[in-house]
């Protein structure tokens, strides 16, 4: 399994236990089933990582290598507690 890092901690994990998430049209898109393509960032699916990812300075931008704004927090919030209760990532739980 390949291994990614979280733009939140910045610990290492594998592939299939980080949501990934990529860019569309300048905006970042989640993608928790790791079906898009093009480049990817990883989050771990967890709220101390989400808040770690909003105090950096610019995370998203930096893992997609473009500019891009910054996802709707409380959005991204509530797509890590569904991750969390076994609803989507193929693998894990
Ligand atoms: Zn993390």
């Amino acid at each position: 399994m390949p291994r990614r890092t979280c733009i939140g901690c910045g610990l290492v994990r594998e592939k299939g236990e980080l949501l990934r998430f990529v860019t569309r049209n300048g905006l970042v898109k989640p993608d928790p089933e790791g079906m898009l393509p093009g480049r990817g960032g990883y989050l771990c699916p967890s709220t101390s990582c989400v808040d770690a990812a909003y105090k950096k300075k610019d995370p998203f931008s930096r893992a997609l290598r473009q500019s891009v704004k910054k996802p709707d927090k409380q959005g991204l919030l509530e797509l890590v507690k569904t991750i969390r209760k076994g609803r989507l990532l193929k693998g894990t739980g």
